[in-house]
This record gives C-alpha cells, structure tokens and sequence, in this order.
C-alpha cells in the first residue's frame, strides 16, 4: 500500500460507467456528433481518464490551452473545441498547430482572426447570444458578423452555436431557439446548442453537434427526474471509512459552532472526509451519507478534514465501516439538493488530494 494513501478516503471512476453514459447520449442524439464536455478536468473525474473512456465521441469540449495539448499529445485526434475561445491573438498558432476549434463570441476575437496570419486556418463555433447574457454576439452584429467571418483569411470551417439558459426547467428553448433559427435562416453551417437538459428533452434543439457534459457523468440536469430514471450510471463513488465513535448525551452538542444540539442518547460516527477533500462545507445536519450500507445522515458542521453522522440504529457500524459520500446507492444529486447546490459543483470540487482508482 501507497503511504500516502493510508488516509482512508478515495473517489472511484467507472470507466464503464462513463462509456454507458456516452451511448445515453448518442441514444438521444441521433444522428447528431456528440461533443463530451471535458471541462474542469472532466467534471473532477480527470481529463485523461475521462477521454480514454470517452473516446467513442465524436470530439471533446473544454477550455484550456494546456488542457487540449494534453490531448492532442496523448494521441487523441478528435476535434476539440474550446468553449471560452482564445484569450489573446498570441494563442492562434497554437489553435493552427494542434487544429482546435475556437469558440469565438465577441468582437476581440473576430478582430484577431481577420488580422491572423497563420500557416493553416482555424475551424470555429461562431455563438450567438440568443438571451442568456454569458459568452455570445449580440442578435444585433449578427449578420455583420457573418459577413466579416465568411471573408476572414483565417477561419476553416465554421459552426454556428447558441447555449441555453433553462433547459432544465420548464420555461425550456423555446424562445432562444426562436431567436437562434431566425439569425441562422440560411447560414450553410452546421448547428450546435444542446447541452444535457436539451439533448435529453428538445429534440428540435440538437442540431448538428450536441455538447453533453453532466449527464455523461451519471448525473441529472433535471429536478424532477433522476439519472436512475433517465438511465444514467455515477461515474464516480466517494468513499471513506468511519475513524471514530463518540455516545453523546442530551444536551451536548456536535461538532464547530456546536450547531447541532443533542436531544437523545445518540452514538455518532467520525468520517474521514471534509471539505479539504471536496465536499460541502455548506451541507446541513440531515445531509444523506450511506454508512455500511444503510442510510443516515450527517451531524453537525462538515469540517476540514472530518463530518460526523449519525449511527444510532446502525448497530454494526464501527471503525472502519465503509461510508459512501455518493456515488452507487447514493446519488450525488440529493446530495447536491440537501446541501443547496448541484452535482456539478460536487463534482468538480473534487480535491486532489483524494486518492483516485480507475475501475473499469
Ligand atoms: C458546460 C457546457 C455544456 C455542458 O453542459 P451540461 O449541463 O453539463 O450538459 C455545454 N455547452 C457549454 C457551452 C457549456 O459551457
């Protein structure tokens, strides 16, 4: 055994898992080429570890620079498109050299592109701002926009793209598609809009490229269907082990800020796994927590290192009963709910220093 991973806690990655989600998503795509967002080292699951799995996808999806090398020199010759674009005209020989497709969303970067000098031209996603208000032109330059890219020296290939702002609630694309159809009427582009929520929902918002992310990692964009209902695997377990007991009395207290005040006899479990490992600080008592199996919750205030939960009627749990923070049994998602967040955020903050094992 590795000394430094003696600290019980560690994240499993389902390869498997990964590559059942992807055909999840190439069930709903159709025909359509699926992009798997890789961002933020593949939502915590790791960049090289989620494209090896991944790599029956048509391209991958991310944002950084060094990121994409990493691809490319790890033998991966897919597209690779880069959500945030480049940050300076400095980036575009690199864009040329590795062949990455370049989001280009305000004017800075059309500027570039027109004064670019380059040994081979750059494919880009052109994204229009159809009502989100994030990255995007304004339906106003649209059509100048058009003109300046179809005549700009160093542009390849062009897509056009829109992101949507409430794919995954009811007030749906209707209205941003709307505006996306009537900018793109007659552009000879190939379309891409369809995060998660909208490849799964709005057949009428794939387009050409769908850029699924959350759901490849076995989670729900959706509060009212789950991925077990929408037949998606956790790609990832979070477990540790339980390294302390402690029997409290009434009118004792658990934990920083004692925050929770014990009403009756309770035997409490000590975890080995804080928010220094990724998990919400700001996760209320009540939280789910699997331990040896069984559900029950969390007590107290998470700290750095440590939560406590409470094991009261779990009358096997000892030192060193497995404890499952989600994943299997556990969905990340009513975690993410009971803590006020999603699973992405979870996800990603994943810290680097729990130890990760690959599984296929
Ligand atoms: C993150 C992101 C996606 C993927 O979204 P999910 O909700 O994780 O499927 C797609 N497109 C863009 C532009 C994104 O930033």
């Amino acid at each position: 055994m590795q000394l430094n991973a003696s600290r019980p806690i560690r994240a499993t990655i389902s390869a498997t898992a990964l590559r059942h989600n992807l055909a999840r998503a190439r069930h709903f795509a159709g025909h359509a080429k699926v992009l798997a967002v890789l961002k933020a080292s593949a939502y915590g699951h790791g960049l090289l570890r989620a494209a090896s799995a991944l790599r029956s996808a048509d391209g991958f999806a991310l944002l950084d620079l060094g990121d994409a090398i990493r691809l490319r020199e790890a033998g991966f010759a897919h597209r690779i498109v880069m959500l945030e674009g480049f940050f300076s005209a400095a980036e575009l020989p690199e864009y040329s050299r590795y062949r990455l497709t370049a989001v280009v969303h305000r004017e800075g970067q059309l500027a570039a592109l027109e004064e670019a000098r380059l040994a081979a031209p750059v494919d880009i996603m052109l994204k229009l701002n159809t009502g989100m208000n994030r990255l995007g032109f304004a339906p106003a330059v649209w059509a100048d926009v058009v003109e300046r890219v179809r005549r700009a020296a160093a542009v390849n290939a062009v897509t056009v793209m829109t992101h949507f702002a409430c794919a995954d609630d009811d007030r749906g694309i209707s209205e941003q598609l709307a505006v996306f159809g009537r900018h793109c009427e007659g552009l000879p582009w190939p379309r891409s809009m369809a995060n998660s929520a909208t490849l799964m929902r709005y057949p009428e918002g794939h387009g050409d490229w769908v850029r699924p992310g959350i759901m490849l990692y076995g989670s729900s964009p959706f509060a009212d269907q789950s991925a077990l209902d929408l037949d998606l695997r956790p790609a990832m377990m979070l477990e540790s082990e339980i390294i302390g007991i402690q029997n409290v009395m009434p009118g004792e207290s658990i934990g920083y800020g004692a925050t929770f005040r014990v009403e009756r006899p309770m035997r409490i479990a000590v975890v080995a796994c804080g928010y220094a490992d990724g998990y919400p600080r700001h996760a209320p008592s009540g939280t789910p927590v699997q331990v040896g199996g069984q559900r029950t919750q969390t007590v107290g205030r998470v700290s750095m290192d440590m939560l406590m939960v409470d094991v009261t009627y779990l009358l096997t749990a000892t030192i060193g009963t497995r404890v499952v923070l989600w994943g299997d049994g556990l969905p990340v998602d009513e975690v993410a709910r009971a803590a006020g967040t999603v699973s992405y955020e979870l996800l990603c903050a994943l810290a680097p220093r729990v130890p990760v094992i690959e599984t296929d």
